[in-house]
């Protein structure tokens, strides 16, 4: 088995989530042994959150997926923002908030839950009103977090440690872009989802009754 950021591994992950008798459960009550909440934060890409969206439902598997309503790269608002918030529900998943700070502006398009992009340390982890934030008591404590920033486990890969059930419960954050995309490294990662977008885009420009004859 190859610990690298593509789907396959990421199902390989749901696989041995399941074989370590872990369950998939969203951020609505304590944590409880066994349980593994799934958390996306998704900051740059909707097709890249349905696609690990869609192997997750195939796999029995449930997550929160944490989208932004400031992104400079996806509108929410926009058609494919809302088929994107729809499919997701479709699929099974829990959509909550991925703010920025100050503003944790919750409407009827997710649950309350919270968690902040990019965070300093001084609010990661406070209380917010109105919400849950997933990186406070109870949903946060270091054993029980793993998470995939920049195409790196700061602990390892989990695949194993799932596997053997080790882990009371997890709180395992991963970013759909990390994954979708083809790419040994961050950098090449990126250069395959511009390139994917820049056919993404001809097809809206197209939409959009632009001339590109
Ligand atoms: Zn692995
Ligand atoms: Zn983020």
């Amino acid at each position: 088995m190859i610990c690298d950021f593509s789907l396959q591994h990421y199902g390989e992950l749901l696989e041995a989530a399941r074989a370590g008798g872990y369950r998939f459960e969203a951020f609505d009550h304590d944590p409880v042994p066994g349980d593994l909440f799934l958390r996306h934060d998704v900051d740059l890409s909707l097709e890249a959150a349905v696609s690990v969206a869609e192997l997750e439902a195939e796999a029995g598997a449930r997550a929160t997926y944490f989208l932004m309503t400031e992104s400079v790269f996806y509108n929410l608002a926009s058609t494919a923002g809302r088929r994107t918030l729809e499919r997701l529900r479709d699929l099974g998943h829990r959509v909550g908030l991925h703010a920025v700070f100050p503003r944790a502006d919750l409407d009827d398009r997710f649950e309350p839950v919270v968690a902040w992009h990019n965070p300093d340390p001084e609010y990661m982890s406070q209380p917010i009103e109105g919400a849950q934030n997933v990186m406070a008591p109870p949903f946060f404590r270091p054993e029980s977090y793993r998470s995939d920033s920049n195409q790196r486990w700061r602990h390892g890969c989990p695949h194993e440690e799932l596997a053997a059930g080790t882990f009371e419960w997890l709180q395992l954050l991963t970013h759909p872009e990390i994954w979708a995309f083809p790419g040994a490294t961050m950098r090449e990662t990126m250069e395959a989802m511009l390139e994917a977008d820049r056919e993404s885009r001809l097809r809206q420009l197209a939409e959009d009754r632009i001339d590109l004859s």
